[in-house]
């Protein structure tokens, strides 16, 4: 029998175990230990959520933006006070370096709920004058809102959904991916610290089947999911019976762009940014990274003579920079596209194989890999990957390599690197993509719309733009003389 703690789901302000008393394992992806058994929630347990959740809206939905401000405002800060503890978890849980978890994680949640919490007082509808009176309309709550999340950043996507929901005055039940499910409960904790209404943000837990219980539910209004295309489109499917609105933050293979005019010191900052932090699990990584041929050995130079220096390790040692892929399964699922790669006619610049890490032999680490001499219909630079493996691609001329990075169904982002400001607008107008850098790689600051086109995903998260989604317009015209009728 584990000795590790138990986890219950989180409905109504408080702990509730699951109905069936099913558990699974949450496990520490750097040495496969149990750190957690999780209340595992079935049908009825996710209408208990709902259910809560509907309670809930009608005390969060009557509340002032001002008052629901200042409960996302305190929840923000004491995301801050607890930063430390938070980054330790989700290190635990997901294997991310603590390098990154402060900064990358915690604080990126934290400074979502700041931002929406400044915004919730100010949802604006407009009027106009008309023939005969005039309209206004009310953007108003859409009601219960279902958040499932990916496991890459666990409390900030958390975050992402939670905030702007929360700040238009629905409420929500979320379902943190099985493999990281413990910081959306310590979210949930820190929100009833800060005066959150009981019901108005739920955790359920549980695998696919959760997810599809939420996703049919009739009383819940609009689903926001981060996941794979796959997943993407059974939710779509799934919302299409009661009409659900959804936002679906999907998969990518984004391409990023080094001209012969880029800083390349920039430009290799921005591919390893780009290809190797979180292990390479981020949906937005430039994957295919094509660099013009006339500094092609220059660049690749300069990449290689960085990335070797990366330190394969313990995610909980600060000096780490790359950790364990989340999962056995995910780095089996990684080393199988490098093999593929290989067995293509791939070359391997550096990386390229498993790392065993003494102390930590249980955990799938993979080393920051660079693939070369490859061509556009190779599996591994048409796949997502969601590892740490670069493809190295050149090209000559701007037509060209605009229509190469679109030839994908992705379109979540792209990067270009180039000192020519009309080349990069230019091209920022030409590729298919929800989000473009220009001299930069995956940043995403809350103010800034986020999400793909075309296959990797519908809608926008974070900015005032999110309201969009989590707000249903009401049209109210108001008559100021008789009614004018032929009868
Ligand atoms: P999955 O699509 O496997 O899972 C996402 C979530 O959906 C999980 O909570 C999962 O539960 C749940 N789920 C699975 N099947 C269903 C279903 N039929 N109905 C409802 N919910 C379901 O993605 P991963 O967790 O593996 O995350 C990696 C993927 O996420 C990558 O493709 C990546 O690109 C994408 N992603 C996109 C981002 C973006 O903003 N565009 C950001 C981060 C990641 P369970 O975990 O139990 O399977």
């Amino acid at each position: 029998m584990s000795q590790a703690p138990e986890y219950q789901l989180w409905i109504e302000g408080g702990y509730r175990p699951g109905r069936q008393g099913q558990y699974f394992d949450a496990l520490n992806p750097a040495n496969g230990e149990v750190i957690g058994r999780v209340a595992q929630a079935d049908e009825e347990d996710v209408d208990a959520a709902v259910a809560a959740a509907v309670r809930g809206q009608k005390v969060w939905g009557a509340m002032s933006g001002v008052a629901r401000g200042r409960i996302l405002m305190k929840t923000a800060t004491l995301l801050r006070e607890h930063r430390d503890e938070l980054a330790r978890l989700e290190t635990l849980d997901g294997g991310k370096p603590i390098a990154e978890t402060p900064e990358a994680d915690v604080d990126s949640a934290a400074d979502c709920l700041e931002y929406f919490a400044g915004q919730a007082s100010s949802l604006q509808g407009e009027y106009q004058s008309v023939d005969g009176g005039f309209f206004y309309t009310r953007p108003e709550p859409l009601g219960v809102c279902a958040g499932i999340g990916a496991w890459n950043y666990p409390i900030q996507i958390a975050a992402w959904k939670s905030a702007p929901a929360l700040a238009a005055g629905n409420s929500m039940v979320f379902k943190p991916a099985e493999l990281t499910p413990l910081s959306a409960l310590r979210l949930a904790e820190l929100f009833r610290d800060a005066g959150l209404p009981d019901g108005v943000f739920n955790v359920v837990q549980g695998f696919a089947e959760t997810g599809q219980a939420m996703t049919a539910h009739p009383d819940v209004a609009k689903v926001s999911l981060t996941g794979e295309v796959g997943t993407g489109k059974a939710v779509m499917k799934a919302s299409a019976d009661s009409l659900k609105a959804v936002t679906l933050e999907l998969g990518g293979k984004s391409p990023l762009i080094v001209w012969d005019d880029a800083d390349l010191d920039n430009a290799v900052s921005g591919a390893m940014m780009g290809n190797f932090y979180t292990q390479g699990q981020i949906c937005t990584n430039g994957t295919r990274v094509f660099v013009h041929e006339s500094v092609r050995d220059a660049f690749v130079e300069k990449l290689l003579e960085r990335t070797g220096k990366l330190r394969v390790g313990d995610p909980m040692d600060p000096s780490t920079d790359v950790g364990p892929m989340v999962s056995k399964g995910h780095h089996d699922h990684v080393m199988s596209f490098i093999e593929k790669g290989r067995s293509e006619g791939g070359k391997v610049l550096i990386g390229g194989e498993s790392v065993s890490v003494p102390g930590f032999e249980n955990g799938g680490f993979v080393a920051p890999t660079v693939f070369d001499s490859l061509n556009d219909d190779m599996t591994i630079v048409r796949e997502e990957i969601f590892g740490p493996v670069l493809s190295l691609l050149t090209f000559r001329d701007e037509d060209e390599v605009v229509s190469r990075a679109n030839s994908t169904p992705f379109g979540l982002a792209a990067g270009v690197f180039t000192r020519d400001l009309n080349r990069g607008h230019r091209m920022a107008a030409g590729l298919d993509a929800g989000i473009v850098w220009l001299n930069e790689y995956n940043l995403t600051p809350i103010e800034m719309p986020f999400g793909g086109i075309k296959q990797s995903g519908i809608g926008k998260e974070n900015s005032r733009r999110a309201f969009e989604h989590y707000t249903r317009l009401k049209t109210v015209y108001v008559a100021e003389g008789d009614v004018d009728a032929p009868y």
